[in-house]
């Protein structure tokens, strides 16, 4: 055999990949056998001689592929957290391969005809629930994805699923190196207005690129802080430019001529496959439905947000002038000023809660909330083998004291990691062929420090990927493609967002927000002075976030993308609905990952907002219960975990709420109700 450790059985505990042994150079053989290997799996499932049965075809299907998995799951997630050269060049050379080889997978007539044969008998069948809904889907999703068409038809799909693939690598390495390349070395009389925490992460950056001082990164836990706290206007301006300008830099590294070819791939495959635009196409297998309803949702969320903000800005500009600022208020400035007002308003200071929420104690925070929710504990492990030694692995107890999955925390940025923060999984729960339980790794982009200190952001952003990774590691879920995550695409960021909701629970906060040098519970009074702050700022919060949900849908609707001048665009949509002046998208197309680093959330970035109407929703029945840890909720919201696919997830809602959702408690949270 082969002495390419992917191709190995994996002997570590719980099977995690041997990172300690595995080098890029052992991907593109192990790869190929992959997929050779995939490849002959499904032929033999086409070409088995008996009928076509529930057995010997989809829970078949659900079985193959699994050294390919294994593979492509151990890659995606190091070239994510620890790019190297080598691992991108495999990338580069491997993406549109793989495309190729799953879309000729899902488009191969033979299997579409089974499927086909058993989705027409599905009533004589006699399936279990989850049984019946996998054959659903799975059948729709081939429909979907064009497997029904003429051979002609199918090739073309083949070839536009490629070149996409290789565009939306393309697209992802650029704004990482931008994102690398730009740094702004300060002097130490350049540092005026920054707390010590964004001080020791511009030190710990500089140190990390050899350099004497201090560096601001286009990191958004390097740059955002920056933006909030310095008071040298000009350098704000300098570092915010560089910001708003990732993926837009003249060369081989501009983005623009990557969106209008991605978009008329997409504009043409959605064609082909009988829908009027990408938006339709994507939406139609979506809880929305239709563009018309999300449209609906955002903009009945944009008039109240806007509203909010020009309060905001006439508060802001009211400080700014008594303090010297003339003129209106700048994008580079608003973040700035957001903060003094926030502080005078509240008498409350992002530095003073900083020491009350190291991470340890964050971590803990999130652990106890799943423990106290869903009976589960965690425990550190320090026997595994580790792709860096910042990652940490934790194993998941069931209250019976058994494994029932492992957690890995990636928490720290450096340079050849993807920015933001996210959830995969190294291997999902299943049960249909025996008990396999899941890997999950959480990925966020902190500030190294010792200890590292969260800002209440990055504290809510641990608890959303902590959200998303109990989600696959409480699947109860038989088969894979059902298992934790992979739900509807405006479902997903339920799970993640409604936990959110425990971090600002009194009780969570007294237990576990404590000075990481005395231990001293953070004090009442600012306790109470940060829950009362929360809603302060949400008009720019909601204007930055429904404006980039907004575009996502204008782009993907958009009549002939391939004629577009994304700047023209950007421009006139931005006067088209009434973008406030100095307000900036949260993300411009040039560095819009989420829509052109890979298709996840491409005509999707509003499922944020979709499922933030179920968790404000879901929220406010605890709330009504007055528990937040309300065993009768804690056990309904455990189904929803636990089902991934295996229902719908309207249907899974209303067996927890007892009706359907309601908007209100959304705008309630964001302070967009008019009294
Ligand atoms: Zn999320």
């Amino acid at each position: 055999m082969s002495d390419n450790p992917l191709l190995q059985a994996w002997t570590t505990p719980f099977g995690v990949p041997p990172f300690n042994l595995i080098r890029a150079a052992h991907f593109p053989p192990a790869f190929d056998q992959a997929m050779a290997a995939h490849r002959a799996e499904v032929a033999a499932i086409a070409g088995t001689a008996a009928a076509p049965s529930f057995g010997n075809t989809l829970a078949t299907l659900e079985g193959a592929g699994r050294l390919l998995d294994r593979v492509r799951s151990c890659f995606s997630n190091l070239v994510s957290s620890q790019a190297s050269e080598a691992l991108q060049a495999v990338e580069r050379d491997y993406a549109p391969r793989l495309a190729r080889h799953r879309t000729e997978i899902t488009l191969d007539p033979a299997i579409f005809a089974r499927i086909g044969a058993l989705h027409a008998a599905r009533d004589s069948l006699d399936l279990a629930p989850d049984e019946r809904r996998l054959l659903e889907r799975t059948h729709a999703g081939l429909v979907r994805a064009g497997a029904g068409l003429d051979p002609a038809a199918r090739a073309r799909l083949t070839e536009l699923s490629t070149r996409l693939a290789t565009l939306h690598t393309a697209f992802g390495q650029n704004v990482l190196r931008d994102e690398t390349d730009w740094q702004m070395l300060l002097a130490e009389d350049e540092l005026d207005g920054l707390p010590g925490f964004a001080r020791d992460a511009a030190r710990q950056a500089a140190a990390e690129r050899g350099l004497d001082g201090w560096v601001i990164t286009l990191s958004r836990s390097s740059v955002e802080p920056f933006l909030t706290f310095s008071t040298r206007r000009e350098l704000r301006e300098r570092a915010w430019r560089g910001w708003v300008a990732r993926g837009t830099n003249a060369g081989a590294q501009d983005n623009r001529p990557l969106i209008r070819a991605i978009l008329a791939l997409r504009a043409e495959r959605a064609r082909l496959l009988g829908h009027a635009d990408f938006a339709q196409w994507r939406l139609a297998d979506n809880m929305a439905r239709a563009p018309e309803a999300v449209d609906r949702l955002l903009r009945q969320v944009w008039v109240p947000a806007t509203r909010q903000l020009e309060a905001e800005r006439a508060e802001l500009e009211k400080l700014a002038g008594a303090a010297g600022h003339n003129g209106p208020l700048e994008a580079w400035d608003w973040r700035h000023w957001a903060e003094r007002a926030c502080r005078a308003l509240h008498d409350f200071d992002e530095s003073l809660l900083k020491p009350y929420f190291p991470l340890e104690g964050m971590l803990r925070a999130a652990f106890d909330t799943a423990g106290r929710l869903f009976g589960v504990s965690f425990t550190e492990r320090h026997d595994i083998p580790l792709y860096h030694p910042d990652v940490r692995a934790f194993e998941m107890l069931g209250a019976d004291g058994q494994h029932r999955g492992l957690f890995l925390l990636d928490s720290f940025a450096r340079a050849g990691k993807r920015s933001g923060a996210w959830m995969s999984s190294y291997r999902v729960a299943e049960s249909f062929a025996g008990e396999v339980t899941p890997i999950i790794v959480n990925n966020n982009n902190i500030a190294k420090a010792t200890p590292a200190l969260l800002s209440f952001d990055e504290a809510r952003t641990l608890f959303h990927e902590f959200g998303h990774a109990l989600h696959g590691l409480l699947s109860t879920a038989r088969y894979p493609s059902q298992s934790g995550t992979n739900v509807l695409a405006d479902f997903v960021e339920f799970p993640s967002q409604v936990l959110e909701h425990w971090l600002t629970v009194p009780e969570t906060l007294r237990a576990h927000a404590r000075h990481h040098e005395t231990g001293e519970p953070l004090p009442e009074a600012l306790l109470q002075r940060l829950l009362a702050s929360r809603n302060f700022g949400q008009g720019f919060a909601t204007v930055e976030f429904v404006s980039s949900a907004l575009i996502d849908l204008a782009l993907h609707t958009h009549a002939d993308p391939a004629a577009l001048d994304i700047d023209a665009f950007e421009q006139e949509f931005l006067a088209g609905i009434g973008m406030p002046q100095a307000m900036v998208l949260r993300h411009r197309p040039a560095h819009f990952q989420h829509l052109f680093a890979s298709g996840g959330y491409a005509a999707g970035y509003y499922t944020y907002m979709w499922a933030e109407v179920l968790d404000a929703d879901a929220f406010d029945a605890f709330e009504a219960a007055g528990d937040a840890f309300d065993p009768v909720l804690a056990a309904g919201l455990r189904d929803i975990y636990e089902a991934g696919d295996t229902r719908d997830p309207m249907e899974l809602y209303r067996a927890f709420r007892g009706r359907d959702p309601e908007v209100t408690p959304l705008l309630r949270k964001r302070g967009l109700l008019v009294a």
